[in-house]
């Protein structure tokens, strides 16, 4: 299985200037917002339509977002079998979007 998501390719992606598609104005940061929005299920049913259509056609924040995914059944399984506190879950996160290096 290819390593998609490597550290470094999100950090580029993310301190990116992404061009438009054809003039479709499409914003990988603001879309990567709201998955984790998404993710919570506090977006409304009109947002998360437009929200998917954007994942639709950028299949960066289309991979992000399989990615959060991902990450988040495997922390929904963890909190499941073991009692992991909303700190341990904050740290775990924020790593995630430290990508800096
Ligand atoms: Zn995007």
């Amino acid at each position: 299985m290819p390593n998609k998501w490597g550290i470094r390719k999100i950090a580029e992606a993310i301190g990116f200037s992404k061009k438009d598609h054809s003039g479709h104005k499409h914003d990988c940061k603001a879309t990567l917002e709201r998955v984790m929005l998404a993710l919570d299920g506090e977006l409304s049913e009109t947002e998360e339509k437009v929200f998917l259509d954007e994942l639709n056609c950028c299949s960066w924040c289309l991979d992000k977002f399989e990615i959060e995914k991902s990450f988040k059944e495997y922390l929904c399984d963890k909190v499941k079998r073991h009692t992991v506190s909303s700190l341990v879950v904050d740290q775990i996160r924020a790593k995630i979007h430290n990508v800096q290096e």
